[in-house]
């Protein structure tokens, strides 16, 4: 799929600035990104007849899969609420697959439909000139009616302002860098940040015999994994279809409160907004515990409140109390990187997310498409890539005999052959 050569082929024909070739026409979209969303969208463009070109920047699929996640990550929902369109999860993979099962159900996936991304291609720019989308990375200008934007929620981690940081003495990562506990075996490690790769840390930290010290600076919703023999996140798309979004809550937070008890006496005080109802409209997702609530009982992860300030050695917090840390984990959490290449107007947010919400926002204008911005997972990705494909796949037909030649007559853009 995609009608795209190797490196070395291009190599030779690398536009230099004076020369007149503006480009390498993609005969369908591009899609910048070869995370999940990407494959998805590719796969049921494929279905539908239409190729399309995946440009990704590391040197793999799903590369925050495998670069950027720890080793004891599994999916966090069901297998069946995490596939992509058009192919299944093996029966034999557990309920709730390891991440090393995930990438292999990737590779299959691109397998399957035979997605061969262009590897260390990050896009620099994208913009709409004359009709077309100009796709600028460090080697080509990649030309297209459509783009599809695949570069997902969590392209870049964030680091937050933290008074002092720069002075500690000590390691400090973010989770995107964070492999295994076993790495800081019997120290004493700061986790900053609660989300659900906050906990999960901490719990594989207190696994290998380190001391984490959790800071909670927010509210948060804890769930327990699954209520009554059944997933929690598939109980809650269960009787959304049936209940309003507030007894949804009112039923989640009573169940929850019956199996995990009064999390607030923890340390960890729950939003007033519900959980369903908080993700819907802040996007912020409830924890949902594998353990770490258990350790956090037991005293083995220790809750704090802010940080006041880091120093050389260790933390000051804000009820004036000072502590020594071996290491810092930043679980700040990520962003997306949108802004800093696709100039595009009206389509994204300044934070680089989509201004319509889901389920409406998966198209912008003049062929631009984003998949996998939907706060909802690898199943939101999956309905966009579907109707993002039936889209194109529309458009694709009525203009795909005069494509090549109206690009090629009125741009002077090198024709790339299959
Ligand atoms: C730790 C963790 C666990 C998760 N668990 C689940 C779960 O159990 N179930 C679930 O449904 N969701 C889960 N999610 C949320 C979400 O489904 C995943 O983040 C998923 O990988 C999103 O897929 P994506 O393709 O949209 O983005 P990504 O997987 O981030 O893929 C985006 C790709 O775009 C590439 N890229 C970025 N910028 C550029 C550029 N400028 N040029 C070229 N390429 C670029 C990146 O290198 C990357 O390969 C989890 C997320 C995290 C972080």
């Amino acid at each position: 799929m995609g009608s795209c050569k190797s490196p070395q082929e291009d190599e030779q024909k690398k536009p230099r600035p004076d020369c007149t070739c503006k480009g390498v026409i993609v005969h369908g979209p591009i899609i910048v990104g070869a995370g999940p969303s990407g494959l998805a969208a590719s796969a049921c463009l494929s279905e539908l007849g239409v190729p399309s070109l995946i440009l990704e920047r590391s040197d793999c699929i799903a590369s925050l899969w495998q670069h950027k996640t720890y080793d004891r990550l599994k999916l966090h929902l069901p297998k069946n609420f995490c596939e992509l369109p058009y192919l299944k999860f093996p029966e034999d993979f557990p309920k709730y697959p390891t991440k090393h099962q995930f990438i292999s159900y990737m590779e299959s996936y691109a397998a399957r439909f035979s997605i061969r991304p262009r590897f260390n291609q990050a896009v620099l720019g994208a913009s709409f000139e004359d009709g077309l989308w100009r796709v600028r990375t460090h080697e080509l200008v990649y030309v297209s009616r459509w783009l599809i934007v695949a570069t997902g929620e969590n392209a870049e981690p964030v680091i937050p302002d933290i008074a002092g940081l720069e002075k500690f003495g000590g390691r400090i990562i973010h989770t995107s860098s964070y492999k295994s506990g076993s790495d800081f075996r019997n120290q004493k490690v700061l986790v900053m940040g609660c989300g659900n790769s906050g906990m999960e840390v901490s719990l594989d930290l207190c696994r290998n015999n380190a001391v984490p010290h959790m800071v909670v600076r927010n509210t948060v919703h804890v769930l327990p994994r699954e209520m009554f023999g059944f997933s929690t996140f598939g109980i809650a798309m269960g009787l959304l279809k049936w209940l309003p979004l507030k007894l949804v809550d009112k039923f989640l937070l009573l169940a929850a409160n019956i199996t995990l008890g009064n999390t607030d006496q923890l340390g960890l005080r729950r939003p007033k907004t519900g959980p369903t109802e908080l993700k819907n409209v802040t996007g912020k997702t409830p924890v949902l515990d594998v353990g770490a609530l258990s350790q956090i009982r037991s005293g083995k992860i220790k809750v704090t409140e802010g940080v006041k300030e880091i120093m050389k050695t260790g933390a000051k917090f804000m009820d004036g109390q000072e502590e020594e840390f071996d290491a810092i984990i930043l679980a700040t959490g990520y962003k997306s990187n949108v802004n800093s290449w696709l100039k595009s107007g009206e389509f994204f947010t300044k934070e680089g997310m989509p201004k319509i919400p889901f389920p409406n926002g998966w198209r912008g204008e003049n062929g631009l498409y984003k998949v996998g911005f939907t706060r909802r997972g690898l199943l939101g990705a999956a309905c966009d890539a579907i109707k993002i494909a039936q889209d194109i796949a529309e458009q694709w037909r009525s203009v795909k005999h005069q494509h090549r030649n109206i690009l090629y007559d009125s741009h002077k853009i090198r024709v790339q052959k299959s």
